[in-house]
């Protein structure tokens, strides 16, 4: 006999909901705790307001508060980094913070977040294809694993103060380990997948832990089974299977409910279905519904119920509730037990959508944020249980939603799809690279000639500073005249070069103060698309970005097809002030549609080349203005990557092509780069070749230049700037440690092809550690380049074997 509770699984339920507060009041808190500003007890007061406010909503949304039905999904930072602090998982580097019980506390916590002088943090990388990351766990043979329930059963006991019986969640072991990478000092070859053994017993005091604090049930989340994996899906199945056996054969356990969002666990959903657990959760919009032979998993007797993830958590569109409802009424009348979910955790959307009440009304009536997705779920699931009569009127009010969303102006403009229509693929050649490279190289990009070895730049946003904001919000709400904030943006650029000058970088950028976000800027000079005011949705820890809407079709605003160019005036105006080359940046069409909420009515190509086109334009309206480097960041391209690798070359092909549709419309001499914000490389390599861009600047500092390996195996020979300074902490690198990173990179590419630039964008960043750490950096280039370059003034590259 074991005593695991019998407490139903609940009807409607979410995996997930917002972290980060409806006015951001978790950002603002931990930003006050990390500068001084305010205390512990202060930011731990504002956690469990919002910890409890999420609960109260959902309550008053139709969720029920007593049946488990309520995830307690907070995290002040990360829920990787909080399953690897209840697992007791501290990487070596980071074992003196943890007590003698070998636990962290909530500053050790953020010392794993975000590094310290001594060390730098946990490496930064893209949930699934989301635009969340996550803290990447360091595993090794001997990482120390040892269960500290502290956090989970106090976030149990205190909802439970408050009359909510809440479920806990956890990234399940599977996951964990798979979301994990091999410590440093690991052998060759380790993979942290080998310590599920040991892994899954301290899963199993958690449980117990839970249970004794009252928990009926617990929700341990498996998203990496959605994805293909480095290894083959049999040993998957077993580790599923010997994980999820154990787990379930425990005595004293909470019911167990497994999560697989962002896609479907295909051959896993068997050892997964079978292995005992009491619920399966399964993402019906991104992956597909069990076929009939898998639907039997679920009709046997002590089948786990059927949570069918039927609202999109990714996406903000209503849903098709009519189709959904006769959907799941299909399961529940093959004798399966269903329950109504969101498809992934809510974190993905924004709050509410009442809030934006600047929208137009009609855009408003087609979409859902995480308060109208629960009730859509609640109402599926009374229309499960009710019959469709039941919730009549929610059904026809979604229906006749998406029925005016098709047929509403701009949605579809002639002329944009007449434009896109006319697109032969002849539009996307340039010459070859070699014949680029030459022509770039005899180019004057400076007053004094052509730009030196290893060339310093940046990733092109500066530092935005309270006064910059200021001026935005002003202008904005019309208490400065566009004269004066036109003016104001005017001098901040006139700054940003002079301070580039004086620092010595040789391409330099003008530093986009004007640009609120990479994408919502562009969104806002492009019609078909819309910006919110309170949407913001979490990035990482304290960081959230505000999505756009991308609702129409595509095209530069303002006088039809061809439009007006938006960059130039900034751009051209940063290029009239110096003698050096400015880049001119603009964001890709991967990247505008990764970081949007997008159309759900048409193919993501479709759409890619409404938007490729309109870039088009932009880049020939630089290249004319005199502009001769122009930037187009992809830092998205592998974010949407399929998790599936039967799905990528098609993914691949679109995107690269959209890309090149953008650029190539320039003379040999015009250098286009890219930049890429991440540092997984191995799967896209080839997608990188294939943008043909000039130079390609990459995230690499975090992973100290692991990333030139893939690059140097698949012969990659264009201009490669690896990031040397992790602009996502405060730290400042010093000149050596930019040196050494320099060094480990000519170690894998020549250094012809070498560029010399931080990780990312400085805009999060003050100006003390930019412009120390930019000191540092040029004069890192500068002493690597004597040493490689022959008295003469010769590069040594021929030693490389590389020039001529
Ligand atoms: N050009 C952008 C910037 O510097 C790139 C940012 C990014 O890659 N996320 O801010
Ligand atoms: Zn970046």
């Amino acid at each position: 006999m074991t005593s695991t509770p019998t407490t139903p699984f609940p009807a409607a339920t979410i995996t997930g909901y917002p972290r980060i507060g409806r006015r951001r009041e978790l950002k603002k808190a931990l930003e006050a705790y990390w500068a001084g500003r305010s205390s512990r007890a202060e930011l731990e007061a504002v956690a469990a307001e919002l910890q409890l406010a999420t609960y109260r909503k959902l309550v008053e949304l139709g969720l029920g508060a007593q049946d488990a039905s309520l995830p307690a999904a907070f995290s002040l930072y990360d829920q990787v980094l909080d399953t690897a602090t209840a697992l007791g998982a501290v990487p070596a580097r980071f074992a003196d913070l943890a007590d003698a019980e070998g636990r962290l506390g909530l500053d050790a916590g953020f010392v794993l977040a975000r590094g310290d002088a001594g060390r730098p943090p946990l490496e930064l990388t893209k949930w699934f294809d989301t635009n969340y990351h996550y803290l990447v766990p360091e595993i090794g043979p001997g990482t120390p694993f040892r269960a500290d329930p502290a956090g989970l059963v106090a976030d149990v006991r205190r909802a439970a103060e408050h009359g909510f019986a809440v479920r806990p969640v956890l990234v399940g072991p599977v996951s964990f380990l798979l979301l994990a990478k091999a410590d440093d000092d690991a052998p060759a070859g380790f993979d942290p997948l080998e310590r599920l053994p040991e892994l899954v017993p301290v899963y199993a005091q958690l449980l117990r832990e839970l249970a004794a604090a009252g928990a009926q049930w617990v929700q341990l989340e498996e998203p990496a089974l959605v994805a293909d994996q480095h290894v083959p899906a049999e040993r998957l199945a077993e580790a599923v299977w010997d994980a999820y056996t154990e787990l379930t054969a425990a005595a004293e356990r909470p019911q167990v409910f497994v999560t697989t969002p962002y896609g479907s666990p295909g051959p896993l959903l068997h050892p997964l279905a079978a292995s005992g657990i009491e619920a399966l959760h399964l993402d019906l919009v991104a992956g597909t519904a069990p076929s009939a032979e898998e639907l039997e998993l679920f009709q046997e007797e002590d089948a786990p119920v059927l949570v069918a993830g039927a609202v999109d958590g990714h996406n903000v569109w209503r849903a098709d509730l009519a189709g959904r409802l006769a959907q799941l009424a299909g399961l529940s009348g093959a004798g399966v037990a269903v329950s109504v979910a969101s498809s992934t955790s809510l974190f993905h959307v924004p709050h509410d959508v009442a809030e934006e009440t600047q929208l137009d009304p009609l855009l408003r009536s087609w979409l859902s944020f995480a308060d109208q997705k629960v009730a859509e779920i609640v109402t599926l699931s009374r229309g499960l249980a009710d019959g469709a009569e039941a919730v009549a009127g929610e059904l026809a009010a979604a229906t006749e939603a998406r029925r005016t969303r098709a047929g509403a102006p701009g949605v579809r403009d002639a002329a944009v799809r007449e434009r896109a229509g006319a697109v032969t693929g002849a539009e996307i050649g340039r010459a070859p690279a070699e014949v680029r490279r030459r022509a770039q190289e005899g180019r004057s990009f400076t007053a004094s000639g052509p730009l030196p070895p290893l060339p310093t730049t940046t990733i092109g946003s500066f530092p935005q500073t309270p006064q910059v904001r200021a001026a935005r919000a002003k202008a904005r709400s019309g208490r400065i005249g566009a004269q004066d904030y036109d003016r104001f943006l005017r001098e901040e650029i006139e700054r940003v070069v002079r301070l580039q000058e004086e620092l010595g970088l040789d391409v330099l950028v003008h530093g986009e103060a004007e640009r609120n976000d990479m994408v919502q800027y562009f969104a806002e000079h492009l019609d078909g698309f819309a910006t919110t005011v309170h949407g913001w949705v979490q990035s990482y820890g304290s960081r959230c970005t505000r999505p756009s809407i991308l609702w129409g079709d595509v095209s530069r605003e303002g006088g039809g097809v061809r439009g007006e160019a938006f960059t130039v005036p900034w751009i051209g105006h940063a290029q009239s002030l110096t003698d050096r080359p400015v880049k001119g940046m603009l964001t890709g069409p991967v990247t505008i549609l990764a970081w949007s909420f997008v159309r759900d009515d048409q193919p993501l190509a479709e759409t890619a080349e409404q938007v490729a086109l309109a870039l088009r334009d932009e880049v020939a309206d630089l290249e004319a203005a005199g502009i001769g480097i122009v930037q187009v960041d992809e830092p998205a391209l592998r974010e949407l990557l399929p998790l599936r690798r039967a799905d990528q070359p098609a993914y691949l092909d679109w995107s690269v092509r959209a890309f090149r549709l953008a650029t190539s419309g320039v003379r040999d001499e015009t250098q286009i780069h890219t930049h890429l914000c991440y540092s997984e490389f191995g799967e896209v390599v080839s997608a990188i070749d294939g943008l043909d861009a000039d130079v390609t600047s990459i995230e690499a500092a975090r992973s100290r230049m692991e990333v030139l390996t893939d690059l140097e195996a698949a012969g990659f020979s264009r201009g490669i700037g690896p990031g040397t300074w992790d602009i996502h902490s405060p730290r400042v690198p010093s000149q050596q440690e930019i040196e050494g990173l320099l060094e480990r990179a000519l170690a894998h590419v020549p250094a012809s092809t070498l560029w010399v630039n931080p990780d990312c964008g400085l805009k999060t960043r003050g100006y003390a550690e930019t412009r120390a750490s930019l000191e540092h950096l040029v004069a890192a280039a500068r002493a690597l380049r004597e040493r490689i370059t022959e008295p003469a003034g010769v590069p040594l590259l021929v030693q490389h074997g590389l020039e001529g």
